[in-house]
């Protein structure tokens, strides 16, 4: 077997030949310096700088048990950077960083030309509804073709037994054109307590006066398709502080 050759390193320089030191001193001095660092991440954006990594560390640690608003969206990035970053201590990084959570509070629904705060709604209205007729939920309450839809449609047959889902007083008993309720047919408006009132529409016949107390389960009116309306059923309305809302909250759930 033939002696494989060995190779070295060496500058040249015209016929100059230099040594190891000398290739190692020239290496080193034309290079570039690299300087190793650490980045703390908020949803991938660099956000503070620091020079070891446990540090960075210790900032995301104490943010997460700070609960800080950011905490599931925080990284450490290792750097390797030609010019150092501005580092920063853990206190100060920790108090940047903070983001205090904020909880939402409210929702707003567009109903027709009404907004409703949904987070001004109680989930708990003080009474607890029963339903006024079984039957088939045909629309819901929300947007609807061209408009919003304010109650809750149940198809039932002309004629079936209204029940008053809580007790009250009836502020409304009649057809309601010319009284505020226009497009409702005959309708009947109870008021069960001093924010909540509930609108019965379309029905055949009402069996309820105006100022009168009904009690909850009387029936109050029979199922139709008197006013605006394209069949049987009866127009469930929940008026809170005077704003419809969703009746599916509260019955029918
Ligand atoms: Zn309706």
């Amino acid at each position: 077997m033939k002696e494989l050759p060995i190779y070295t390193s060496c500058l040249l320089k015209r016929n100059v030949q230099t040594n190891d030191d000398e290739i190692f001193e020239k290496v080193t001095s034309s290079g570039t310096p690299y300087y190793k660092f650490y980045a703390v991440t908020d949803e991938n954006n660099e956000k503070v700088y620091l020079q070891s990594f446990s540090d960075a560390e210790e900032v995301v640690n104490q943010l997460k048990s700070k609960n800080s608003a950011n905490s599931n969206d925080l990284g450490i990035v290792e750097k390797y950077e030609v010019s150092k970053a501005e580092f920063k201590e853990v206190d100060a990084c920790v108090n940047e960083l903070y983001e205090k959570k904020v909880v939402v509070q409210s929702v707003y629904r567009n109903i027709g030309k009404q907004i409703v705060n949904e987070a001004s709604v109680p989930t708990n209205l003080g009474v607890t509804l029963i339903r006024p007729i079984s039957g088939t939920i045909t629309s819901r309450y929300g947007l609807r073709w061209r408009d919003n839809h304010k109650g809750l449609d149940i198809a039932a047959p002309k004629g079936t037994a209204i029940k008053a889902a809580c007790g009250g007083t009836v502020i409304f008993s009649g057809n309601g054109a010319g009284h505020g309720y226009s497009g409702y047919g005959n309708v009947v408006v109870v008021r069960c307590t001093d924010s909540l009132i509930i609108l019965y529409g379309h029905c055949s016949e009402v069996n309820c006066r105006t100022g009168e107390q009904v009690a909850q389960g009387q029936i109050i009116a029979k199922v139709g398709s008197t006013g605006i309306s394209s069949g049987n059923h009866l127009h469930f309305e929940m008026r809170y502080n005077g704003t419809a809302i969703n009746p599916q909250n509260y019955v029918y759930n």
